[in-house]
């Protein structure tokens, strides 16, 4: 018969039949892994077991628990039984249980739980005698009446709410804990009632009947809307299903030597080595988490109850050490004695993420692979959000428009109008694209798809641990809760601080780093890299990591053996500053055509182009010279001692020309008046333009075909390009250009173009009297130049990928409307996984880049590889780059960062068994700061 049912002491059977610790996620879930973990190391958890995720899948398929599932269930509740010592569903000395939920990824608050099995009209009367204490008793037994009603049988909060308050109205009570026993008992009968009217029988008396139901909404829970919705935005599969764990209940409302509480080994919004937690006394689990009570923080346990808090100091650092990570605990306390519930990798902010990480690898905890490892390229990202500027807020409350303060929950600047329930705010965000600040007094698993459509959140209510708090976080969404000066009025639909109302609709600045919200909309600010030192460490180490030698396999000779550097593109110096200071270690291109773009230029360019000699070129090409040897000249300064990619004009010419229909207007509205000033220039500039029109531009002339059919244009740019690198290397610089000649289809083209150029280039060098490192290349952007790359490599001393077009060209998308048109669709209907235009499709695009590199290389092992197309700043990307022996590869300056981790990560997945050592030992100093000069082995290796 197969094994659905784990005792938590039968770790070593599931980890036999699992194969691995993974394999035992999978079967158990995460929770449920947790729990037998903490079992086999002594920790002290409450007895239990837990039902398969494998039973789970048979249940969703059959809609009955597979055979055998249930007998070993009872079995496994005798051995709980024998283990507590009490019985299930005997008044004398009554066991309870809670089920709870537990999928392999934690999937917070998403799933069903049902606490309290095991009560019934005479267990309740048992437990008062047991217990003393005939209020928790009655308050537990209206608990697990109205958990039933609303998670076993899906009824609304509301139908036992409401009841509750006017209750509580009628005896003119405030909060739940002035309710007497009494109290209580009535309300039980009261939902009794509620439960038989609504579901149609009586609540369960049989305590095994209570515990299938429970067990078998927690496996349908998997299949809820908001698990389902959770799950596709975590990129969580759909197969996996849940496991349900069967626990012990203790209490932590039996008194005030009770209490129950949430911890974090770590701060997880700041990564703070120091732990923070909020508990309650005399409280069950869910008002903690619910922050509907104002919870205590976790150092005042201390003075409370300093037996209790000694011990679990000395467990939780127990639990770190041995998961190596920051852990999210549950406990109680009943009756003095602690017990842990739940231990889990802490959810975190991405300023968290990477201190954690860096901090226990410094600790010695993990090693700097594994720290570089735990940082996902989207925590990157995220730490380059904006931010308030700190001037701006600072005014903000000196002229009034400060609104309240709460606790700082989730990090980062939100800027949105304000929506009061989770339906609007995700309605007005996704259907009317507004910016969108979900505002509550608390929220609630329901509230979910409306925080993760809003900018931020903010709430009246609740802690740093409250729902609110824990959702924003891990989506990366500012929050701020617990701003209990705003007093919300959700039926007036506004909210006020004293004499400030702020309704809906209008707009609020919320800053999730300070806690701080403002009336209106306030600046934001791009964050600075050069602060985030624990960020600039861990990028180091990523570099480290790519500079290592044997980090791939070297199949020919001049293959990379080293990981993928980093460069960036950048047009102007402020963005190749930028890029380097970032931690580009080269210009991987640089677009020329845009500095034509400048308003004193763009009229010398377009005469340019209408000159009908080639003198009449080669006079207005004359004058852009010298603008185009000061943007050259910037660059080589900006980068000196690396590589810099100048790429030859590359757009149709009709792009510098102003708009056919604009001129053609104007023109005819001069007719029609009869304006005759500056008309024949008009009618001139339309005839050529018109002359220029091309029915598929991007195919048309543009490129190298641009540079065949008028030379003079590349011919200015190449000297332009010699004389800034000689003029530099004479003051001292080092340069090292690369001139690339964009959109070849034939090494014929190159044959014809590149000797002219390299000409150029050497008559430069002798004219200044000078000589520096240059190579000619080409982008690889048309499939036929990928599939003649042997060919073309004869000529280009390096390949640069240009994947914008190459996707263009592969799938015949056009990379202007396809996402306009029917990319969308095409994603929706899962005839694309992916964007083709942002995820390099690997299947075509990537065997064209993968077949391009290897025959490029036969020819010229030395060859020289990179990316310059958008696909350069994606992880994914550039993972395929690492695979197929890029050199390199280049994104947008904001990107490099990302980049530098995403290379690491790649070069850790796949490097060849055994050959790497471990990362070199960095200096504290060296890690400090990035240094802008070559100075440190990491960017000395990567010259190499
Ligand atoms: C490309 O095609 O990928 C590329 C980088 O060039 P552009 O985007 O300028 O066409
Ligand atoms: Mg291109």
């Amino acid at each position: 018969m197969k094994k659905w049912v784990y005792p938590f002491g039968e770790v070593a059977e599931a980890e036999k039949y699992a194969g691995s610790w993974e394999g035992v996620r999978s079967l158990l879930g995460g929770k449920g892994a947790g729990l037998f973990d903490m079992t086999r190391a002594g920790v002290p958890v409450p007895p239990g077991f837990t039902v398969t995720t494998e039973a789970c899948n048979e249940f969703r398929k059959t809609g009955k628990f597979p055979a055998g599932q249930w007998e070993q269930q009872v079995a496994a509740m005798k051995k709980v039984e024998k283990a507590t010592g009490k019985k299930f569903g005997d008044p004398k000395n009554p066991l309870l249980v809670s089920c709870r939920s537990g999928a392999k990824f934690s999937m917070p608050g998403m799933m069903n739980t049902v606490l309290n099995i095991g009560l019934n009209d005479q267990v309740v009367e048992g437990l008062t005698g047991l217990t003393g204490n005939p209020r928790f008793a009655w308050d537990s037994y209206r608990r697990l009446i109205e958990m039933f009603g609303t998670t076993v049988f899906n009824l609304d909060d509301e139908v036992f709410e409401h009841p509750m308050a006017e209750y509580k109205a009628s005896k003119g009570y405030k909060l739940d804990t002035e309710m007497t026993a009494e109290d209580w008992q009535a309300l039980v009968g009261t939902f009794k009632d509620i439960f038989k009217q609504q579901v149609g029988f009586d609540f369960p008396q049989d305590v095994y009947k209570q515990l299938e139901l429970a067990t078998k909404a927690v496996f349908e829970s998997w299949n809820g809307k908001r698990a389902i919705a959770y799950r596709k935005k975590e990129g969580i599969s759909d197969d996996l299903g849940t496991a349900v764990n069967i626990v012990t209940m203790v209490f932590g409302n039996m008194g005030d030597d009770s209490g129950t509480g949430v911890a974090f080994t770590r701060n997880p919004s700041t990564g703070d080595k120091k732990m923070m937690g909020e508990y309650l006394l005399n409280a069950q689990g869910e008002d903690v988490v619910a922050g509907i009570r104002n919870a205590e923080p976790i150092v005042n346990l201390e003075k409370e109850m300093p037996r209790a808090y000694k011990q679990f100091m000395q467990i939780t650092n127990r639990l770190e050490k041995h998961y190596k990570d920051l852990q999210d605990v549950e406990f109680t306390i009943e009756r003095g004695k602690l017990w842990m519930l739940q231990t889990r990798n802490g959810k975190r902010t991405a300023k968290a993420a990477v201190k954690v990480a860096v901090d226990m690898a410094n600790e010695g905890l993990i090693t700097k692979e594994q720290a570089v490892l735990r940082v996902t390229p989207e925590v990157v990202d995220a730490l380059l959000h904006p931010q308030f500027d700190e001037s701006a807020m600072s005014d903000a409350e000196k002229n009034g428009t400060f609104f309240a303060k709460g606790v700082n929950a989730s990090p980062g600047a939100a800027v949105g109008q304000i929506y009061f329930d989770a339906d609007k705010a995700e309605h007005m965000a996704k259907e009317e694209k507004q910016d969108v600040i979900m505002v509550r007094p608390f929220t609630k698993p329901d509230d979910v798809h409306g925080m993760i459509a809003s900018q931020g959140v903010l709430t009246s209510e609740g802690g740093a641990t409250s729902h609110a708090a824990v959702v924003a976080r891990q989506f990366g969404i500012p929050c701020v809760v617990g701003a209990s000066a705003i007093k919300i009025d959700l039926e007036r639909r506004q909210m006020a601080v004293g004499g400030t109302v702020i309704k809906e609709g209008d707009w609020i600045s919320v800053d999730g780093t300070t806690g701080r919200v403002f009336v209106g909309k306030m600046p934001t600010i791009a964050p600075s890299l050069e602060e985030q030192t624990e960020l600039l460490t861990l990028l180091t180490w990523a570099d480290e990591i790519c500079a290592r030698k044997n980090m791939r396999e070297a199949p020919a000779k001049g293959y990379p053996t080293r990981g993928l550097q980093v460069w960036a593109n950048a047009d102007y110096p402020k963005d190749a500053r930028r890029a380097r200071s970032y931690g580009a270690v080269g210009i991987g291109l640089c677009r020329t055509e845009h500095m034509f773009f400048e308003p004193e230029r763009l009229p010398i360019v377009q005469r340019m182009i209408l000159a009908e000699t080639s003198e009449g070129r080669t006079e207005a090409l004359n004058e852009l010279l010298p603008y185009q040897r000061k943007d050259f000249d910037g660059l080589f300064e900006a980068m000196d001692g690396y590589p810099v990619i100048i790429r030859l004009i590359d757009p149709p010419l009709h792009e510098f020309m102003p708009d056919e229909e604009k001129l053609l207007e104007e023109v005819i509205t001069m007719r029609v008046k009869g304006e005759s000033n500056g008309l024949k220039e008009k009618e001139d500039l339309l005839v050529a333009i018109k002359g220029m029109h091309e029915s598929n531009p991007m195919m048309g002339m543009r490129g190298v075909r641009l540079s065949i059919y008028m030379p003079e244009i590349v011919e200015m740019q190449v000297r332009a390009i010699f004389e800034a690198a000689a003029d530099c290397t004479l003051r001292g610089i080092v340069v090292k250009p690369e001139v690339m000649i964009p959109l070849t289809g034939t090494v014929k083209e190159l044959e014809w173009i590149q000797p002219r150029l390299e000409r150029i280039a050497a008559a430069v060098m002798q004219e200044k009297k000078v000589k520096f490192e240059y190579k000619f290349g080409t982008m690889i952007e048309i499939p036929r130049a990928a599939v003649t790359a042997a060919e073309v490599a004869e000529r280009a001393q390096f390949f640069s990928f240009g994947t914008n077009d190459l996707t263009q060209m592969t799938y015949g998308y056009s990379r202007d409307d396809a996402e306009r048109n029917f990319l969308i669709t095409y994603q929706e209907q899962g005839i694309l996984e992916r964007n083709p235009f942002q995820t390099l499709d690997r299947t075509g695009v990537g065997k064209l880049m993968d077949w391009a590199i290897s025959e490029g290389r036969k020819t010229r092992p030395s060859l020289e590889v990179g990316i310059c197309g958008e696909h350069g700043g994606d992880p994914s990307s550039i993972e395929w780059c690492h695979i197929i022996g890029n050199n390199y590869v280049s994104c947008s300056p904001f990107r490099v960062p990302i980049a530098r981790l995403a290379a690491a990560h790649a070069a850790l997945k796949h490097r060849p068994n055994g050959k790497n050592g471990k990362v070199a030992v960095v200096k504290k100093k060296a890690v400090a700061k990035r240094p802008a000069k070559k100075t440190t082995k990491a960017t000395a290796a990567r010259k190499k």
